[in-house]
């Protein structure tokens, strides 16, 4: 089963907010004058050193809270010490609204998760969690305090994998620290979610986003996806090694190329294919059916003038039926976990268009795209001027996109209409480990070392 780790302070407690803001805040409020860094002194003095002045173990969050108010107010403005109490009183029915909210999505999510909890805490985050009915609802918490590491050492993540019984590649951490949390998870290979104000900017292009901890089964467990592969094309360049064979039935490691393109799919949880052949696909629907029986298929035959044309037919096609959706070309080759990832963080990045990009590029004619600090494609082709990254024949897209579209004569070529998207700051970027186009007789042999190394 996979596993979802979190993150505690200004994760569940808050929607991104650390507990030196919110502190902050409390206390502006209350009128005690808060001068910027000597507040920030007072506030990590007494953070870092409230287990070596308290016997914490076993405290409540009221009593810790009460605790590192008091420590604070002591160094900052000892004649408001009286405050303390109304401080921590007023964090901790912020936090209380925020574990109401927080709940029931935790109660659905851990029907099909293991959940854990990763957090630099003081050492007694377990009875923190029992003091406000959370502890029940984590397998594993790593309390940094208890285990002696902290964030974003790997020790401490791997505790909490070990701890719930799931590999980092099953697992997925949510926090609002991009140090802490993001990168730790990223070290890992661990998929992760920022939470927190959305503009913010991320620490990779692969970061899945949530405002808050209550959107996470928005990225998680989505509207089921439907995909579309164009297999129209004719193949040319693998016709004198694959005489009489036509593109998608090329075999690949002893499978035709198409069932390569809709296994990836399938286990990024597509189950509805809409594939567009020429009029000689005919053996390759019958191909497709017979492996894959239980899956809902819409074929499209045309032979049509262009990528673009192809392309059009087929996001048009899908605009019909669903919101949003992939397209792959039938010789894109990725390991499934990217086609997965793709997909969620196309949906996550909340632009009407998105672009699998690779920095691995073996092509004769590759579409170059610069990717901006907002994660968006600020630049395709001709216009791009970083050439280190290149599409790589997997493309999401909104039904509005695809309703929107100029007619087929409008373009010679799929490239100049992404171009258009990306000029007009309509497409999200999404950065992918290594993928394959197989085109040439030599990237079939490319494309089953591969698939080897992946273990399929
Ligand atoms: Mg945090």
């Amino acid at each position: 089963m996979p596993c979802i780790l979190f993150d505690f302070g200004g994760t569940l407690d808050s929607d991104g907010t650390t507990w030196l803001e919110r502190f902050l805040g409390i206390y502006e409020a209350l009128g005690v004058p808060c001068p910027r860094p000597r507040f920030d002194r007072a506030f990590y003095d007494s953070d870092d050193n409230l287990p070596s002045r308290f016997r914490l173990k076993g405290l409540s969050l009221e009593q810790t809270l009460d605790l590192q108010a008091r420590c604070v107010l002591e160094s900052l403005a000892p004649e408001r010490a009286d405050l303390g109490p109304e401080a921590a009183r007023r964090f901790l029915e912020d936090s209380r609204a925020s574990f109401r909210r927080v709940r029931p999505v935790l109660e659905r999510l851990s029907a099909g998760h293991r959940l854990g909890i990763v957090s630099n805490f003081y050492g007694n985050l377990d009875s923190v969690l029992a003091s406000e009915g959370l502890r029940d609802l984590f397998g594993f918490v790593a309390d940094s305090g208890v285990l002696g590491v902290t964030k974003p050492e790997p020790a401490i993540f791997q505790k909490a994998l070990a701890g719930l019984g799931c590999g980092p590649e099953e697992a997925v951490m949510v926090g609002d620290s991009v140090p802490r949390d993001m990168k730790g998870a990223e070290g890992l290979g661990m998929r992760h979610v920022l939470v927190g104000d959305l503009a913010r900017p991320a620490c990779c292009p692969q970061a899945l986003r949530v405002a808050s901890v209550t959107d996470l089964e928005k990225v998680l467990s989505p509207a089921p996806l439907r995909a579309g592969i164009i297999a129209a094309g004719d193949g040319s360049r693998l016709k004198a090694s694959h005489p009489g064979l036509i593109k998608p039935l090329v075999p690949v490691a002893g499978r035709p190329l198409c069932h390569w393109v809709v296994d990836s799919l399938l286990q990024a949880g597509v189950a509805d294919f809409t594939v567009l052949f020429n009029s000689r696909g005919r053996r390759a629907q019958e191909s497709l059916l017979a492996a894959f029986p239980r899956l809902r298929w819409t074929f499209l035959e045309r032979d049509t003038a262009s990528s673009w044309e192809s392309f059009r037919l087929v996001a048009q096609s899908l605009a019909e039926k669903s919101a949003d959706f992939v397209i792959s070309t039938v010789d894109a080759i990725m390991p499934p976990a990217e086609t997965r990832r793709f997909a969620e963080a196309a949906r996550a990045a909340g632009a009407p268009a998105a672009l699998a990009l690779t920095g691995f590029v073996d092509d004769e004619k590759p579409l170059w795209a610069d990717l901006g600090p907002d994660g968006r494609v600020a630049a395709l082709g001709g216009d791009a001027r970083t050439r280190t990254h290149a599409t790589s024949g997997l493309y999401y897209l909104t039904a509005d996109v695809a309703r929107a579209m100029p007619p087929a004569q409008a373009f010679a070529r799929l490239r100049e209409y992404l171009q258009s998207l990306a000029a007009a700051g309509s497409v999200a970027g999404v950065v992918l480990s290594q993928t394959l186009d197989v085109d040439r007789p030599e990237d079939v042999r490319q494309a089953e070392d591969f698939l080897t190394a992946l273990g399929s």
